[in-house]
This record gives structure tokens, C-alpha cells and sequence, in this order.
């Protein structure tokens, strides 16, 4: 199942592109903790933590919330429900991390797999004026995700990108990519990048990929029209990375069509789906305190 990208050799030009030890500036001076524990100020910030719906802005149902979706609550959402103030909290801490994670996202295309060449898409100029279907270049050096919507099978995303995996076998047999056409396209892979701690990176390169990130590979495979998803994990604590290969699964395909096609019938019917589809046992449970349709759902 595990296939590494990060053996390889870096292009000496993208260690250049992260940092120029020219470029630091000694001031000479440090003084410790101006600030304090700013983490501890971040987890008294705490967020309404209401729960996503798993559902695009054209009420379809997201990529990345399929696995996990309730089927009532996202037909509530559908319908434009009167949603309530949710019960929960979330510290800031948790957002600091998803945003850190977004960060990272950028760092991985624009300056190590773009500068590999292996990385499949549209490149923008710096401006975001121009752009061209293929690979890196110096002129293009930011990526630019793929989105996708489909109303008949009502799901939509956008996915972090397309690898070649003929591109890196290339360069792990010690080989460049002169006289090959731009835009050669062999052997294409789904990209799911994810940061995540320690703990949870330790668990993944054993061999542990949650159900929730097979499902949401599934569905940007069938998008993509492509068997095989790289997920490259990279460690938020240390900043080291793995990568491996996911091969898809028809029968998780078919399950996800028939999710979504189940949503799709309530949605269209505008009927609140039967209290057989109810996610949380009780209006007490941790999902149903950050639902915003939960007393709608239980009749309270
Ligand atoms: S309370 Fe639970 S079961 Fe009911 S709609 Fe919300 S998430 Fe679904």
C-alpha cells in the first residue's frame, strides 16, 4: 500500500524557493516571552461549533463531508430550515490548526511538487492573469485546485490535485523529464494532502487510513476518472511527511452514488428523510449539540 515520494532528491532550486539564508536578518537582540502562553489565550476563545451539513453552496453534498453526513440534517439544510444557536463550543486553537494545515497545502504545490514537475493542472502567474494547463514553470508557479460539480450525481469539491506517477518513477530512477511534451499526462493519481499531529501521523503511516478519508478519495477518483488517490500526510509537530498510495474501491463508489442519490430523492421531494436516517440516538448526544436542526429532528 505505501509508496514514498519524499526519498527523492529535491530539485536544489525549491530548498532555494523556501528560504535564502541571505534573506534572514539577525537583529541581534531576543527577548523572551513578551506574549505569554498565547496558546492558552486561544483556547479561551471558543467558536459556535456547529456542525457542517456537508453541503455545497448549490446544495450538493461535499466531497468531504459524505461519510459522515447525516441525511436528515443535510435535507434540512436543503430546504432552508430555521436553523438554531448551537450548544457547543470549539476552542480557537482547533481553527489556528485547520488554517495552518490550508498554509501548508499552498507550500506543497507551489514550491516542492510544483518545482518536481509531477504535479498535474492549471499554473497561474503570481497576479492570478494568466494561466496554463500543464506543468510548474517559472512563470506560472501557483497551483490552482480542481473544482467539480455534478447535479445528476449531486456532489461536488475540489480536490487538492493530479500527480503522475510516471513523472516520479522518472525522477526515482534518476531520470529528468527532457523531451517530454509539457503537458505529458501518464499514469494520473488523485493528491489528498493532509497535515495532522504526531500522534495521529505515527497512526497513519502504519498502515491506518480513517474511513472517512477512503470515502472522500472515492469521490474525487470518480471525478478525476482515476483508480488510485496519493495521500501525503505531513506531520504539523515536526514538519516531516509520508506518502502512499490508496487504491479506490468500486463497491465504496457504489455506496457513495447511493448515498447521494438517497439525498438527492428527499431533497427533490422536499420530505424530511424517515427517522430511520437520524445520526444521533438522542437530542443529548455529541452530534446532535451542534446541530442546528436538533430540536426539529427529536419533535422538542
Ligand atoms: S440532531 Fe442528529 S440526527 Fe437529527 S438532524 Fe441533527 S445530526 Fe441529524
Amino acid at each position: 500500500m505505501f509508496e514514498g515520494v519524499f526519498d527523492l532528491p529535491v530539485p536544489e532550486k525549491t530548498v532555494h524557493a523556501i528560504a535564502s539564508p541571505s534573506e534572514i536578518e539577525d537583529t541581534g537582540e531576543i527577548t523572551h516571552e513578551m506574549m505569554g502562553d498565547l496558546s492558552k489565550v486561544m483556547k479561551s476563545f471558543k467558536l459556535p461549533a456547529e456542525a457542517s451539513c456537508g453541503l455545497s453552496k448549490g446544495k450538493l453534498l461535499r466531497a468531504s463531508g459524505v461519510h459522515g453526513l447525516c441525511m436528515r440534517q443535510a435535507v434540512y439544510e436543503a430546504l432552508d430550515s430555521k436553523r438554531e444557536p448551537c450548544e457547543s463550543r470549539f476552542p480557537m486553537t482547533s481553527l489556528f490548526a485547520m488554517d495552518a494545515g490550508t498554509a501548508l497545502h499552498e507550500t506543497i504545490q507551489d514550491r516542492i511538487l510544483g518545482p518536481m514537475r509531477v504535479l498535474h493542472g492549471y499554473w497561474t502567474t503570481r497576479d492570478g492573469k494568466e494561466k496554463r494547463l500543464g506543468f510548474w514553470h517559472e512563470m506560472w508557479p501557483r497551483y490552482e485546485e480542481y473544482s467539480f460539480r455534478d447535479g445528476e450525481l449531486c456532489l461536488a469539491g475540489h480536490t487538492d490535485g493530479v500527480i503522475c506517477l510516471e513523472r516520479i518513477r522518472r525522477l526515482k530512477a534518476g531520470k529528468n523529464f527532457d523531451g517530454l511534451p509539457m503537458n505529458m499526462y501518464t499514469d494520473p493519481c488523485h493528491l489528498e494532502i493532509k497535515s495532522t499531529n504526531d500522534r495521529n501521523f505515527k497512526h497513519t503511516k502504519s498502515g491506518n487510513l480513517p474511513d472517512y478519508y477512503r470515502w472522500q478519495a472515492n469521490v474525487y477518483q470518480m471525478f478525476l476518472e482515476v483508480d488510485k488517490t496519493m495521500f501525503l500526510y505531513m506531520n504539523r509537530d515536526n514538519g516531516s511527511l509520508c506518502s502512499f498510495i490508496y487504491q479506490g474501491s468500486d463497491k465504496l463508489k457504489d455506496a457513495i452514488k447511493e448515498k447521494a442519490a438517497t439525498f438527492k430523492k428527499y431533497r427533490d421531494a422536499e420530505a424530511i428523510p424517515h427517522e430511520k436516517y437520524r445520526k444521533c440516538p438522542s437530542i443529548n448526544s455529541k452530534d446532535a449539540k451542534c446541530c442546528p436542526f436538533r430540536r426539529r429532528c427529536f419533535g422538542a
